[in-house]
């Protein structure tokens, strides 16, 4: 096991992971990175009607894409002996205690004491239940639920995003930790876990605030210290709603699928809402040295995806032909041309996919259009000699214009169209050498009498 610090991130496997959960995944993953420590995938999968294991599988397949493999993987639903035995140890030192109320009496209670005006907090009335008022419960039937009991103390902790922080814990009910068949709720096996696998920093959305108040007081209760806790701020769409994983809203595999690229997606997922200028990055390490936890800032971050869109071709735009030989590979874009082609067209794309379109345009057929013969005829007996290279396109055309007397527009327009069937694109000057001389000239003379 690493000897730097253990994060993980603990997703339900109970939908497509959105922008919002990949945010937390990548502050993971990218702490870890930058403090070389070991990065966990814990799925939460303990409820079984909602867990499923495509959604699992699909999760693993969307942070592969960002760039994130994690040192261990686990499930909760293979751990139950764990959770079983951290239920025990509480039960014995007498902070995990049965309660018998149905929802229906609580929900009455509650509604009693808001007319009353007072908070709506468990009363605690399963404390004072004496063993023969339980055997009585017991005996009708009733099962009962496990309720934590919290210490009514202020808990406080250094918060690694928002600092110094603390909730008042007499103002909360005590949590249900166990349901009546048994079942647990999220809160305890979080815990069990993060102490087993020995997490030194949980870094979560601040949704769970209120969850760190208890956890605290159950990671004391059962080692005696609690790691270390950050929340980050949520992201919401562009009209401000939060995002939600029911509604596949801007999931990770759509904007994959919507020709996206993944650079793009870490880099606005965890600098949208922060003190750093949202901007492209050639790799996570450069991210992961970007990103301080200290600034985010604390209010909500929207996230737009006309932004992702733009920033996503600023990304591509920068990408040196290095870094994506083998995707260029995978679009059958290779051999000595590869290079080059890359340099002339990686400006000019939205997403990547466009690149084998221009590919076709330099080494395959196109429907040239031809509007003037008479000047492509001109142009085409002007072609300086083989061999090219990116000072033939500047020679032809002087030549050409000084033929031809024509400038501007009307001297490179006709070119273009000829030469790559387009009314835009690509620098010519950069195309030209890779379209080739009888390639060109059989462009150039397609109408030709
Ligand atoms: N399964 C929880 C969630 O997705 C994990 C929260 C945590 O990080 O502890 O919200």
């Amino acid at each position: 096991m690493s000897n730097g610090p253990i994060v993980r991130f603990a997703p339900s496997p109970t939908g497509r992971i959105h922008i919002g959960n990949a945010r937390t995944a990548l502050l993971n993953w990218l702490f870890a990175m930058r403090e070389r420590g070991l990065f966990i995938l814990r799925f939460d999968d303990t409820d079984r009607e909602r867990s499923r294991a495509e959604y699992a599988d699909s999760i693993e397949t969307d942070l592969a894409w960002l760039g994130i493999i994690p040192g261990f993987q686990c499930r909760q639903s293979e751990r139950m002996a764990l959770y079983d035995s951290a239920a025990t140890k509480l039960r014995e030192i007498g902070r995990l205690y049965p309660a018998y109320e149905t929802a229906e009496e609580l929900d009455r209670r509650r509604k009693r004491q808001q007319a009353l005006g007072r908070p709506p907090i468990y009363d605690r009335a399963a404390l004072r239940l004496s063993a023969e008022e339980r055997a009585a419960l017991e005996a009708q039937g009733r099962r009962p639920h496990w309720r934590f009991r919290l210490e009514p103390a202020t808990v406080h902790w250094e918060d690694m995003v928002r600092g110094p922080s603390h909730i008042d814990c007499s103002s909360l009910s005590d949590p249900v930790l166990v349901r009546e068949d048994g079942s647990y709720l999220y809160t305890l096996p979080s815990v069990a876990d993060d102490i087993d696998l020995r997490v030194s920093h949980v870094i979560r959305g601040e949704d769970h605030v209120t969850n760190t108040a208890v956890q605290i007081q159950i990671f004391e209760a059962l080692a005696g210290k609690a790691p270390s806790f950050g929340h980050h701020n949520l992201l919401t769409d562009a009209s401000g709603e939060g995002l939600s994983k029911r509604t596949g809203a801007l999931s990770i595999s759509s904007l994959r699928e919507g020709g996206v690229e993944a650079l793009a997606v870490a880099a606005l997922a965890v600098l949208v809402g922060s003190a750093e200028a949202v901007r492209p990055v050639g790799s996570l390490s450069e991210l992961a040295a970007a990103v301080d936890l200290t600034h985010l800032s604390h209010g909500a971050a929207r996230f737009d995806e006309a932004e992702l869109r733009a920033l996503s071709a600023r990304t591509l735009h920068a990408l040196p032909y290095e870094a994506m030989r083998e995707r260029l590979a995978a679009l059958e874009i290779v051999g000595a041309d590869a290079e080059p082609f890359w340099s002339a067209v990686r400006g000019n794309l939205a997403q990547l996919g466009e690149a084998r379109d221009w590919w076709r345009v330099t080494q395959g057929e196109i429907e040239p259009v031809v509007e003037e013969p008479a000047f492509l005829a001109q142009a085409a007996a002007c072609l300086p000699p083989a061999p090219w290279d990116l000072t033939t396109w500047g020679v032809w055309t002087s030549a050409l214009k000084a033929s031809s007397g024509r400038k501007g527009k009307a001297l490179f327009h006709p070119l273009r169209l000829a030469l790559t069937g387009r009314e835009s694109g690509p620098e010519l000057a950069a195309l030209l050498p890779l379209i080739g001389r009888i390639k060109a000239l059989g462009r150039l003379s397609a109408h030709a009498a």
